[in-house]
Order: structure tokens, then sequence, then C-alpha cells
């Protein structure tokens, strides 16, 4: 079964191909074929890269219209040195990273017109995000047609039990039921994470208290006890929590009232602000991006050095608070490309939980190796490295539905 992934972003689109077996192997698969579309200044112009094992492509595109890109990047599925199917119609289901469900879904779907309404409405949440997503959807339609199922994979799902005191906000109640809430984002990551953690701990993921560490460019984490996500640092949209790459995380919302009341902010200039030019970036004024913020750091820059240490106090603070609601800890789990390959933040971030018995191996740390165990063989902690395979799980997904 050949299975298209589809993640798309505000600025870039994602994709690749599976070819999954009648039987789905218990460990992810390489991608036949992989491509990404990015708009780097959001001003027409659009740069495509794809791979298979037998090439690659690269190409600039004169557009802003992601269905033109769509159609291009599809293209090469069944054209040219990276051809590898024989036609459009090999393609047996399509699966989209859709980031908002809403309180409407809390598990994958085929999509159907209604499916396309509800995330239609839903983007009043995640205003960046779930338009990109309808548009694929609509696209992939108009390029392969309607008789290729598709199905929306919700980064909201895996939260969906999350319980009532760690989803409701502390404002008038009548908020709640018009969908002011706490969702949890990430949670493709978190399902497959929570998996692959249970397998390389040899135990069954319904006995273990884990707390999740997805540190990318959004970063967040989640609270699992026996597979359930019980707390999340995200909640009604992607900016609450952990301090990110542009993102600022949570702030005193008494600073919004500030600023539009005081120094005149739009709606807009907020959310630019607070999305874009914050985090990281709006502290160190370096970048948003960790490999040069530790460099800034080795080189002395005191606003690196403070943006970093910005960043560990508020990622500790959100670990201890998790593991109080857990009430203990099994493993501690870094990933996404933060937590898969940042020995620094995962050291600066294990070492005021000594308490717990946690001890980290510095140097299996300052390897970072994929899916392993980078604990001592005394930490009463398992700490342990995963690669995040969020197209995989999507794929998963889609085999599942359309099987079943
Ligand atoms: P996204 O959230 O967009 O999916 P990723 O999970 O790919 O992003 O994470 C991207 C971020 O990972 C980069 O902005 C960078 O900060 C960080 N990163 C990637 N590689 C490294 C590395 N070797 N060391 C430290 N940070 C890294």
């Amino acid at each position: 079964m050949n299975v298209l992934v589809l993640n798309a972003g505000s600025s870039s689109q994602k994709s690749c191909l599976y070819n999954i077996d009648t039987d789905l192997p218990d460990r992810p698969s390489s991608p036949l074929w992989e491509a990404k579309v990015d708009w780097p200044h959001h001003q027409g112009a659009a740069e495509l890269t794809v791979k298979t094992a037998s090439g690659t492509v690269q190409e600039a595109l004169e557009t802003n219209s992601r269905e033109v890109v769509l159609s291009r990047m599809l293209t090469t599925l069944w054209e040219g040195k990276t051809q590898v199917l024989a036609q459009p119609s090999d393609v047996a289901v399509v699966g989209h990273r859709v980031v908002h469900g809403g309180q409407d879904y809390y598990e994958s779907i085929v999509i159907t017109p209604q499916v396309k309404e509800t995330i239609a409405r839903l983007a009043t949440f995640a205003p960046l995000h779930n338009p990109a997503n309808l548009e694929g959807i609509v696209a992939v339609e108009r390029i392969l047609g309607t008789s290729i199922p598709q199905v929306a994979v919700f980064d909201t799902a895996f939260h969906s039990q999350l319980p009532l005191p760690a989803a409701v906000y502390p404002i008038p109640y009548s908020w709640f039921s018009k969908g002011i809430r706490r969702y949890g984002f990430h949670g493709i990551s978190y399902q497959y994470c929570s998996q692959r953690s249970a397998q390389l701990l040899e135990r069954p993921l319904d006995t273990l208290r884990l707390i999740i560490c997805h540190l990318g460019n959004g970063c967040s984490l989640a609270a699992i006890r026996n597979g359930r996500s019980i707390d999340t640092t995200m909640g009604f949209t992607p900016l609450e929590g952990l301090m990110m790459g542009t993102r600022s995380g949570s702030i005193d919302p008494g600073i919004l009232l500030y600023l539009l009341r005081e120094e005149n902010f739009s709606g807009d200039e907020l959310g630019q602000m607070l999305n874009r030019e914050s985090g990281l970036k709006g502290v160190s004024g370096v970048s948003n991006d960790m490999r040069q913020i530790t460099a800034a750091v080795a080189a002395n820059n005191a606003q690196a050095q403070l943006a970093f240490d910005a960043y560990i106090h508020r990622l500790r603070s959100a670990i201890g608070g998790m593991v109080a609601t857990l009430g203990g800890l099994d493993a501690l789990v870094f990933t996404a490309g933060v937590g898969e390959n940042s020995p620094a933040v995962r050291s600066a971030a294990c070492e005021t939980l000594a308490f717990l018995g946690l001890e980290l191996d510095a140097a299996k740390n300052q390897q970072s190796p994929v899916d392993q165990d980078i604990a001592t063989a005394n930490s009463a902690v398992r700490v342990l490295v995963v690669k995040t395979e969020e197209d995989w799980t999507i794929a998963q997904e889609c085999w599942r539905l359309v099987r079943s």
C-alpha cells in the first residue's frame, strides 16, 4: 500500500511516500520518496527539494500558490529521475497532519466534505496552520481526484483524555463550552514516542510514567501515565508553555493587556511579536536556532547565555511540575530537533533532577544516540533519546483506517 503523507506548515510543506506491506511493521520503514517546499520569504518564490534512492531534484518555483507547488511536487512521484510510481493512481491513501481538531475530533478520520468544513471552522483556533492543512487537502483532491481516500490525523487528538482539571482555564466556566480550553499539541509525536519508549524500556506502556520533552522549533512537554496524556504544556494554542525558538511560551496575560492599553498594539501585532519575535530569538537577538545559541554562548555572548538559561529555567520548572502530577517518573524522554541533538540542553535539564536518583551518562549523552537510554546503569530514572517519527505515525493511522 502506497501511503502519501502531507505535513503542511505556514511557510513550508513536507511530504513523503511509504510503501507498507500487508502487515504493518512495528518499526518505521524509510520513505521511498521525500519532498520539501520552503517559502523562505513569503514572496512568491518557493524552493522544492525531492529525494529518492535514485536521485535528488532541486527547483525554484515562482509562485505562492500551494496548489501549483503541490502539483509540481507530486508530479515528481511518477515522472523524472525521482520517479517511484508508475502513475498517480498508485497512491492508495493520503494522510494529512492537521494541527487543530478542537472538541470535534479525538481520533484520525477519513476526510469528507463535512470534515473539511470543520477543519475550516477550527481555523479560528489555529490561523497559521489549519488553513494550510485544508489547502493541502483540496489541492490533493484536484490533483489526484476524489477517488483516493484522504485521512486527517490531528495533533490535538492524543490529548483528548486530558483530565478536566488540566484542561480547564481558571476563567469564567461558560468559555469552556465555547471551546476556550486546553487542547495540547505535538500529539502525533507523543503517540509515537510513548510507544517507542515502552519498546526500548521493554515494559508495557500501561505501566509507565513518562515525561516526553518535544523540543524543536515549537517546544512542549507531555506527562504520560499508562499511555495517556494527563498533562501537557501547550494549551488552547501552540503558544502556551515552554520558551521556544521564536514563540514566547507562557507569559503574564497582564503584559498583553498593558500593550493593548498603553502601547496601542493590535491583535495582529501581538501575534507577530509572541509567535515570531520572541523565545530564543527575542531574548538572544542572535537566532531561534539552538545550534547558533550554543555557538554564541561558547563565544561568550551574554544575551545568548541569558536566552539559554531562561530556556532551561522554564524547561526544568515544567518538568518538575509534571513529576509532581505523575507522582514519580520512570523515564524522561527527549525528542525533536533540540531534544535529539543537543547534549547541552539534555544535560542542563537533567542536572537538577539528581534528587530523583536520575543520573545521566555523560559520554552517552554527548553522542546523541538514536533510540537509546542515556542514563547510567544505577540511575533510578531512565533517560531516553527517541527520534520522533510523525510522518510514519500518520502513515500508520492511514493504513489502519483504510484497512478497517
Ligand atoms: P520543527 O519544530 O519545525 O519540526 P525540528 O524538530 O526539526 O523543528 O527542530 C528544529 C530545531 O532543532 C532547529 O531550529 C534547531 O534549534 C534544533 N537543532 C537541530 N539540530 C541541532 C543540533 N545539532 N544541536 C542543537 N539544536 C539542533
